[in-house]
């Protein structure tokens, strides 16, 4: 029963089909440190690489451990398929890749990570893949990108630092209009936005972040929605519907249906050939330690929402306060999104801008005493970074102010510490940011 449970508390424990270790019952989820696996005889081998069986192969493309997070998190999502991979990094790299080829294009949100930005716009081109960027304020901008070689649009859900929700079925109606799947980075907004019930096709995760949560490990997956007619224009999608050379002329549109009865042809391209030939597996180990995350997941998304709900009051009224960010502040169509696609929650990411511009918003994170500096969001711990400095440094003046980052802004993760103590360590903050420092004083 507990299997079929809709409740993300539930799923997080008990989905996919693990109940206890077929071989030894162990109830948590083992670590199956193999890098192969034992073929009942040669006609099972040929079958399981002919895909006419599905089984374990090989742990760069499969593994039992993996497999067991890989279920839970599609289930979350609402999807049908999950492969995980070794960073969220990877995870991008692998959903523009399954579907773009040299010659190819894809449409994407301005409002993204740097790194993401960095893979786009520079390692992307070199493999002849061409992003076009579209500002997601106004989701016609999609439409307004694409060509016949156009193959998906990509998002994230609640980009940093502008903190504005992503117009997930209005961006989603226009690319099934073109047969365009929407991909989605959810890395943010795990179980408090669902993407693939707004018309997403396939979600990408970072689970370094919230689902991992505990800032010990890295790792990423891709969940297809098995919501996307991939045959439905077979010009548009020539990766799933063209002979691929590389698995006896299989046209994956058409084969993986036929082979598991679902449709799961992105996450089977993804795992048969990306995985094969790219590599960059998630190792068994990290899948646990992101299981050990996962478990929990829930509960701290709630606490990390219910704390950044109260920081967010509580920064509003404070006097070196120049701007607070955050969903729900957004006004107008921006704002209405977050209570149209997020529920039991609006994220743990809270932007401020100190006053005093770039001094002050240095000032004010080196007077943190139990906020973390570091280059991460999502970790039990609360965090804080300058973006202009060093998430976002990569970027020109241009591609800075299209994210949303302001020389002074800082950017918290709000963790799930005690509110309280969350609350005063940034109070004695902000009160020594307004302060002249001693060498001015002098
Ligand atoms: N997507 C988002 C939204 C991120 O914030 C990050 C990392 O910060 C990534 C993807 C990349 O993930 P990873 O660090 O696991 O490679």
């Amino acid at each position: 029963m507990s299997k079929q449970s809709k409740n993300p508390e539930t799923i997080a424990l008990h989905g996919g089909d693990y109940r206890s270790d077929p071989a030894t019952t162990a109830v948590a989820v083992p670590i199956y440190r193999t890098t192969s696996y034992q073929f009942n005889n040669t006609g099972h081998a040929a079958n399981l690489f002919a895909l006419k069986e599905f089984g374990n192969i090989y742990t760069r493309i499969m593994n039992p451990t993996n497999d067991v997070l890989e279920k839970r998190v599609a289930a979350l999502e609402n999807g049908l398929a999950c492969v995980s991979v070794g960073s969220g990094q990877a995870a991008s790299t692998f959903a523009i890749v399954n579907v773009c080829q040299a010659g190819d294009n894809f449409v994407s949100s301005t409002d993204l990570y740097g790194g993401t930005v960095n893979l786009f716009t520079h390692t992307l081109k070199k493999l002849g893949i061409e992003v076009r960027y579209a500002d997601p304020s106004d989701p016609k901008n999609f439409e307004k990108a694409i060509d016949e070689k156009t193959r998906c649009f990509y998002a994230e859900t609640l980009p940093n630092p502008a903190l504005r929700v992503f117009p997930i079925k209005e961006v989603s109606d226009i690319g099934r209009k073109h047969n365009i799947p929407l991909i989605m980075d959810n890395t943010a907004a795990p179980i408090i936005c669902k993407p693939l019930d707004h018309g997403a096709a396939v979600v990408v995760h970072s689970l370094t972040k919230f689902i991992g949560g505990h800032g010990t490990v890295i790792g990423g997956c891709l969940v297809d929605g098995g919501n996307f007619d991939w045959t439905a224009d077979p010009k548009r999608q020539p990766l799933f519907n063209e002979p691929d050379m590389s698995y006896g002329g299989a046209k994956w549109g058409e084969v993986v249906p036929q082979l598991t009865g679902a449709n799961v042809s992105f996450a089977v391209r993804a795992r048969v050939c990306l995985l094969r030939d790219l590599g960059a597996p998630l190792a068994p180990d990290n899948a646990w330690g992101i299981i050990q995350g996962l478990e929990t997941a829930p509960l701290r998304m709630q606490q990390h929402c219910s704390n950044a709900t109260k920081v967010v009051d509580f920064l509003q009224k404070h006097k070196n306060v120049e701007r607070v960010i955050y969903p729900t502040l957004h006004k107008g169509a921006i704002g209405d999104r977050t209570k149209k696609y997020f529920s039991g929650g609006n994220g743990a990411l809270v932007g401020i801008e100190v006053k005093g511009g770039v001094e002050a918003g240095k000032k004010f994170i080196e007077a943190l005493k139990m906020f973390y500096h570091v280059a991460n969001i999502g970790d039990a711990r609360s965090l804080a970074i300058h973006p202009a400095t060093t998430t976002h440094s990569q970027l020109t003046p241009e591609e800075l102010l299209a994210a949303g980052v302001t020389p002074g802004y800082v950017r918290l993760s709000i963790g799930i510490e005690h509110p309280d103590d969350i609350i005063a360590d940034l109070k004695q903050a902000l009160d020594a940011s307004g302060k002249p420092s001693l060498k001015a004083v002098s």
